[in-house]
């Protein structure tokens, strides 16, 4: 292990000691015995036994966050002093042993441990890890993360993202897990079933249709039930199944006109009743619009404000218009969720975070979600032995890695490495949305260790003159490129700003052997793509981001990951080719008078001018509208390259209620690599689907000329379409071809099959 970061282990460990010494966190367990505290009741009769000791004032303070007022100015005494951070935070009722919520964000990590100054590990972003196709992965990064929240005092997490790969200007694609329900819903579906597993009660957001940040909290998401139902809400329903996930965050836009924290439609009809959801939906961080059209709709905790589910509650409870039965029912909600995760039971103890465990399943992660998209005459890997001068330009790889920004954004431990503009400081509401954080996880150390003999040098890439002359006089060039993302806003384009693509241009230019690193949050477009050797997605790489990315450059590790979204090749061919963008106010396009929200953190979340998002696409989602509208790609979803290659013969497709989909992988090269191998289905034409929809895949570890047999599993319900009429599930009688290959758009094995209804 290189020496930098045992030091930083060494570091943070002793930043716990001096922080984290003591016996048990305040709040969080009682010793006392009470009837409910008989583990072998079932949750849901605790939580009733609960709930009869509970006065009214009782009940509504578990259901609301402390109000932003004690957010902007925490108080020195009462409840909240325990709060880890109060933005998370619930108060529990120790008379009754019911603990505090400690909530916090995990999508990249602990984000909110930055508030009490305590270390998490910076993961790669959410691309990454679905980059990876790996369940088991997500298992561990999972638990990685319970233990973390854990070892702070945290006993809820808020994540995972699963909003689908929609807009892929949305500034927040780094925190979702790409375009194809089944692949985000089965990922986070894992990460959150381990969480769970370790006593912490989960979340799944932002239900729904959540799919571009600007002007999120006024933008009215058009769609069809047909299509919510087969793709954004689809993702939360398989997530759901598999994780047992104690809470839906409802978004802060509107669907078909109702808030999504307010919409009976998919909070009652769809969740409570046809997903069986028994958790509860709590608002996002300002979301909640209204008192007793939200409650009777289906939402039962606002957060972090008090402003509608505080006085306002109780009185509508008083005066009748939200029935007893309905607050009863929310808070029920939220205590067997408490013990049906084990935050009762098993409060969390105080223990060291295992800053090594978080760096392996960092780097792990990186390993296996950076995607090779190009390699052109073998350019990759780089063989140490044989390289005499490498030039490194651009992107900050002096410094460290960039990160998404944000709710998620997790506190680069040892500070920023790229310090940012002192005036971008001044002003919240940009820091929060423009700051880009840079992890000390610096590429040209991980370079230069790997190439100890040659002369690696680095140009910052401003001045493309100077960097095409580095570039000229070196052997190898690479170039990192950055494309910085952020909660609260969309990017403007798919390009990479800052001139970077007249960069690449003239590094490539002036050196055949030119490698371009990204580091983005989703695609970007490539006008340099023919000009340059080799194409490496890395996304955001999180704090081990440099060792993974040496790695996978000089072949020690062999490239697997695949694409979770599609790169187009321009933004004409986009479903939406101009960016639909919150209008300015003026006296015909008034700010509507909003419940949740108040300033700062308002204009954070978009405030402006209500209006229309129409996802005429509808269920054609990233590849499913390419294909449809036969439209060719940059690079296709589920693509990715290996420094070995792969063949693919003999499928056999044995129908039945589980299909069982089998085909052998061969690595015809000379090293051994992983291939992530698809199965996609054509439903009959009566069905009026796209052509191509992903229904199974498997991660296949093979030897150089090694051949193995995979077998993907694809339940009935992968081959259904949601049909409006009859609201429910339908399997269309008829011809099916189930292909299988490489990518979306390479699927060389294809058989057809029926089945009845
Ligand atoms: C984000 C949520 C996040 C919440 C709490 C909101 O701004 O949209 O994703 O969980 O803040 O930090």
């Amino acid at each position: 292990m290189p020496k930098y970061a045992l030091c930083l282990a060494a570091l943070l460990t002793s930043i716990f000691a001096a922080t984290g010494s003591v016996a048990q966190f305040p709040g969080m367990s009682s010793a006392k015995h009470y009837a409910w505290s008989d583990k072998s009741l079932s949750p849901d009769a605790r939580a009733d036994m609960v709930i009869k000791e509970m006065t009214l004032d009782e009940k509504i303070q578990l259901l609301h966050g402390p109000g932003w007022q004690a957010i902007f100015a925490p108080q020195e005494s009462g409840p909240l002093t325990r709060a880890i951070a109060v933005l998370g935070f619930i108060p529990g009722v120790p008379r009754l042993g019911i603990p505090d919520l400690q909530m916090t964000d995990s999508n990249q990590g602990i984000s909110m441990a930055g508030s009490k100054g305590r270390y998490a590990t910076a993961l790669p972003s959410d691309e990454a890890m679905a980059a990876a196709w790996d369940p088991e992965l997500s298992y561990e990064i999972g638990t990685m993360l319970g233990h973390e929240m854990r070892a702070i005092g945290f006993n809820m997490s808020l994540g995972s993202g699963i909003n689908l790969i929609r807009e892929p200007r949305d500034g927040r694609t780094f925190e979702y897990k790409g375009e194809d329900p089944l692949l985000a819903g089965t990922l986070a579906g894992q990460e959150l079933k381990a969480e769970k597993a370790l006593h912490l009660i989960t979340d799944l957001k932002h239900y729904a249709v959540n799919d571009q940040d600007a002007g999120r909290i006024v933008a009215n998401s058009i769609i069809s039930k047909r299509a919510m139902r087969e793709s954004d809400l689809l993702a939360f329903q398989i997530a759901l199944k598999d994780s047992g996930a104690g809470a839906i965050m409802c978004s802060y836009n509107r669907i078909n006109g109702i808030y999504a924290c307010e919409n009976s439609y998919t909070l009652t009809d769809v969740l409570k009743k046809d997903f069986g959801f028994k958790g509860f939906v709590v608002s996002d961080w300002g979301g909640t619009q209204s008192t007793v059209k939200a409650a009777m709709a289906g939402l039962d905790v606002e957060m972090p404000g008090n402003d509608s589910f505080g006085a306002p509650l109780k009185k509508a409870v008083e005066s009748g218009e939200v029935p007893m039965d309905r607050l009863n029912d929310m808070v029920h909600r939220v205590l067997r969720t408490e013990f049906d995760s084990g935050i009762v039971d098993d409060p969390p103890q105080p223990e060291s975070p295992d800053v090594m465990r978080g760096f392996e399943v960092a780097q792990k992660t990186e390993e296996r979600g950076a995607v090779l998209l190009k390699n052109a005459a073998n350019l990759l890997p780089l063989n140490a032995a044989s390289i005499k001068s490498i030039a490194v330009i651009g992107g900050h790889a002096d410094a460290g890695v960039l990160s998404g920004g944000g709710s998620s954004q997790v506190s680069p431990a040892g500070g920023n490495a790229v310090p940012p503009p002192p005036e971008l400081m001044k002003n919240p509401l940009t820091a929060f949305m423009l700051l880009e954080v840079y992890h000390r996880s610096a590429p040209l150390k991980g370079i230069q260790q790997k190439a100890p003999h040659a002369i690696v040098k680095f140009d910052p890439g401003t001045d493309p003159v100077s960097a095409a002359a580095l570039a000229k006089s070196s052997q190898i060039a690479i170039v990192f490129a950055v494309q910085h993302e952020s909660e609260g806003m969309d990017l403007k384009n798919l390009s990479l700003p800052d001139k970077q693509d007249s960069l690449i241009e003239a590094v490539a230019a002036a050196n055949p052997h030119t490698i371009v690193v990204l580091e983005s949050g989703g695609a970007v477009l490539m006008p340099w793509i023919d000009k340059v050797g080799s194409v490496v997605e890395a996304w955001y790489p999180g704090i081990r981001g440099s060792e993974a990315i040496a790695n996978l450059l000089f072949g020690e590790v062999n490239p697997s990951g695949k694409l979770p979204i599609t790169f187009p090749m321009s933004e004409s061919d986009l479903p939406h080719p101009v960016h639909v963008d919150p209008p300015k106010a003026d006296a015909n396009h008034p700010v509507p008078k909003l419940a949740g929200a108040p300033g700062l953190i308002g204009m954070a979340m978009g405030i402006a001018p209500s209006f229309d998002v129409p996802y005429d696409e509808g269920l054609k989602v990233g590849y499913k509208w390419y294909d449809a509208e036969k439209k060719p790609v940059l690079f296709p979803f589920g693509f990715g390259l290996s420094y070995t290659t792969f063949a693919y013969s003999g499928l056999k497709i044995a129908p039945g209620d589980a299909t069982t989909v089998s085909f052998t992988v061969k690595n015809t090269g000379k090293r051994a690599g992983s291939e992530i191998a698809q199965v996609y289905a054509s439903l009959p034409e009566s069905a009026g689907e796209p052509p191509n929809r992903l229904i199974g895949w498997s991660r296949i570890d093979l030897a150089p000329g090694e051949s193995k047999q995979a077998t993907v599993t694809v339940n009935r319900d992968r081959l259904m379409i949601f049909d409006e009429e009859s609201d429910s599930w339908k399997l269309p009688a008829g011809q099916y071809v189930l292909r299988a290959g490489s990518s979306s758009r390479n699927l060389p094995l294809q058989q057809t099959v029926s089945f009845e209804k």
